[in-house]
């Protein structure tokens, strides 16, 4: 029986699904990796991937598909460029994976398109031609899907919606070297700034904050009423619904769909995003609908293992 492989790879483990190739997700493993730089870190990929399918009642010959959703930018010829959060030799990889698994084709996708395809596939997004999947964590990443083919760009940049300059007259840093970026207001960690400087100016006393990014303690202000949570909170719906507005005069989607970290508040902020994407859209888009995303931490598993099975029916 055919399968696909997904593989998330993270910092110091990958978590990988095993899928038929209808996208049902049949098992999950996660093998702990370390730096994924040398041909003993590959075996231990490689075979951990091969205990998944034993416990499955599947062999390597079984799998048709391997995708692999990697933290940094992969241009639409699959090439993955610096990876700044991870020591990965994506190329080493790669040929460890096609020695262990010969039927298999191999795709790299970066990790926030991963998500869009992988809610195309079994998501929210299921059935529609073209939709915007915006990530909100630690940053804030994007994945756009047009006819239902994700847009990586011809440099890796395409999605990088947290980049969309949204204050011209910021002077803080984001983390890319521009300033005014919409990840410096709408990320879990510019939600934890606007709070705190919305406190200072407001002379309230902040909440108990666990970290930088703690948006739940944020929202949980939000909810008994807290000041500056709601201001914070206003102004992240404001830039991101901007944000959005201009994402729509060149993409013009049908649907945004907000996930990540952040994401799991959507319900709190929803209508407020709403009226602001309202706002300042062209007219036309004006019905574009906007929903939270649904596979939650396991989409961009979901995306590259779709991708990798698209790119081989070509
Ligand atoms: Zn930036």
């Amino acid at each position: 029986m055919d399968k696909v492989l997904g593989i998330d790879i993270g910092g110091t483990s990958i978590k990988v699904g095993l899928f038929s190739t209808e996208g049902i997700l049949e098992a999950v493993s996660k093998i702990p990796t370390g730096e994924i730089v040398s041909e003993a870190a590959f075996a231990v990929v490689t075979e951990g991937l091969k205990s998944l399918l034993a416990e499955n009642g599947a062999t390597p010959d079984d799998v048709i598909a391997i995708g692999l959703d990697v933290p940094g930018p992969v241009d639409d010829e699959g090439k993955v460029g610096m990876l700044a959060n991870i020591e990965l030799d994506p190329d080493g990889l790669q040929a460890a994976i096609k020695r262990a698994f010969k039927r298999a084709n191999l795709a790299f996708v970066n990790d926030a398109n991963a998500a869009a395809l992988g809610e195309l596939w079994q998501g929210t997004a299921k059935g529609a031609s073209s939709f915007v999947l915006i990530a909100i964590g630690t940053g804030v990443g994007g994945g756009v899907v047009c006819n239902g083919k994700l847009v990586s760009g011809a440099f890796g940049a395409g999605g990088e919606i947290g980049h969309v300059t949204v204050n011209r007259d910021e002077t803080e840093s984001c983390g890319c070297g521009r300033k005014g970026c919409l990840e410096q207001y709408a990320s879990a960690t510019g939600i934890v700034r606007s709070y705190l400087s919305e406190c200072d100016k407001l002379g309230i006393e902040p909440v108990k904050l666990d970290g930088p990014t703690d948006t739940l303690s944020v929202f949980n202000a939000h909810r008994a009423g807290d000041k500056a949570a709601k201001k914070a909170i206003s102004q992240m719906s404001d830039c991101l619904g901007y944000a959005m507005a201009q994402i729509s005069v060149v993409v013009d989607p049908q649907i945004y769909l907000i996930g990540g970290g952040v994401g799991g508040g959507f319900k709190l902020y929803a209508e407020e995003l709403r009226a602001a994407f309202r706002k300042y859209c062209l007219a036309p888009s004006v019905a574009t609908r906007i929903l939270p995303a649904s596979l939650g931490n396991d989409a961009a598993m979901y995306g590259c293992a779709y991708e990798a099975l698209l790119e081989r029916g070509e």
